[in-house]
């Protein structure tokens, strides 16, 4: 455990993924200081489960970044404060390229004055485009088909050319599907609105909604919808933290997939949350929902290696156990 409890700053640490990485950096040993400006996140989350100190503003604001920055040491920035509706993506690019790209670039030249060198970098998947081969090696061509992909993009390229050219590190995690809960029920996915399968088809478990609409059952898959590949968000969570040191050590800038390197599909997510919350699911069979690939996977194999991570939670029932659990108590009967 690090002796004097290093501060870390995390963009968008009221929301799903950010808000999992602050408590494992608190069991870690760090003090954490957030940064949200809760257009998507959740106030409550942050001042009565994670309990530290939320700063409400935006990455595009560089005299509260200023401010912010010169108010004490940071010995690092983990950076997961991003719009990720892909839809949404395609018919507003501006607010986007806006927030993901020039509320990121503005967040790096903001470090670079204050002289903080280490940063951990929310990526995905998306990146990739439409894969060649699975699952999906790091040096795998990004061909992104949105804007959100693109944007995620736009920064992996900017890092890299800031390690080139500063004396600045980073990780990037290129995560596949995040899902499931703190096992201990303290966070989960809370989106509005909510896209992701497995939140719907929990909430249709849960009587809130009517049905679960499959997106596509014509596709070149064994049972022909979609398949991707889910990783516990806690999981997600811990490789942060090892990325992180890493780079407090001195490690080089780099990349690391972050996936189970298996792949489920839809209807399959759909049979085990039915095992797992022994409700009816009921199921309505759609189009195909445009930009949607057929198969995502991808392994965590180089972070096992170079990180030391252990996935914990791979198992998509155990996956499904914990979001349930966090549904039935954040919007459940
Ligand atoms: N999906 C679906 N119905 C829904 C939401 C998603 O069939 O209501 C499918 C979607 O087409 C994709 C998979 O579930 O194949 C995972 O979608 P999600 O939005 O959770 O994550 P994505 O892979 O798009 O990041």
């Amino acid at each position: 455990m690090p002796q004097n409890r290093p501060t870390v700053l995390v963009t968008g640490g009221a929301g799903y993924i950010g808000s999992h990485a602050v408590l494992s950096l608190q069991q870690a040993g760090y003090d954490v200081v957030v940064l949200d400006n809760l257009v998507y996140g959740h106030r409550d989350i942050v001042e009565n489960v994670l309990k530290t100190e939320l700063v409400v503003g935006d990455t595009n604001d560089r005299t509260l970044l200023d401010q912010l920055f010169a108010s004490r040491d940071f010995a690092a920035v983990m950076h997961f404060a991003a719009y990720a509706y892909v839809g949404e993506s395609v018919t507003e690019p501006a607010k986007y390229y806006r927030n993901n790209v020039v509320g990121t670039l503005t967040l790096l030249e903001a470090m670079l004055a204050a002289n903080i060198k280490s940063f951990v970098f929310s990526s995905t998947c998306a990146t990739y485009g439409v894969p060649e081969t699975v699952p999906i090696p790091e040096d795998h061509p990004q061909r992104p088909i949105n804007p959100y992909g693109m944007s995620k993009l736009m920064v992996e390229h900017i890092l890299k050319d800031f390690s080139a050219a500063y004396d600045f590190k980073s990780v990037i995690f290129r995560y596949f599907n995040a899902a499931g809960a703190d096992p201990e029920g303290r966070l989960g996915e809370d989106h509005n609105p909510e896209t992701h399968l497995i939140p719907l088809v929990l909430q249709t478990a849960l009587g809130v909604r009517e049905h679960i609409k499959v997106f596509g059952t014509d596709y070149d898959t064994p049972d022909g919808t979609c398949i991707r590949d889910y990783i516990h968000v806690t999981d997600l969570a811990s490789a942060h933290v090892l990325g992180l040191e890493y780079l407090l050590k001195g490690g080089d800038s780099t990349i690391f997939n972050l996936g189970n390197g298996n792949g489920f599909s839809v209807k399959e997510v759909i049979d085990t949350a039915r095992q797992v919350t022994g409700r009816e699911i009921a199921v309505v069979e759609c189009d195909r929902r445009p930009g949607d690939p057929p198969g995502l996977v991808g392994s965590g194999e180089k972070a096992v290696q170079v990180l030391g991570w252990k996935p914990q939670y791979a198992d998509l029932g155990n996956i499904l156990t914990h979001a349930w659990n966090w549904h039935q108590t954040r919007h459940g009967k």
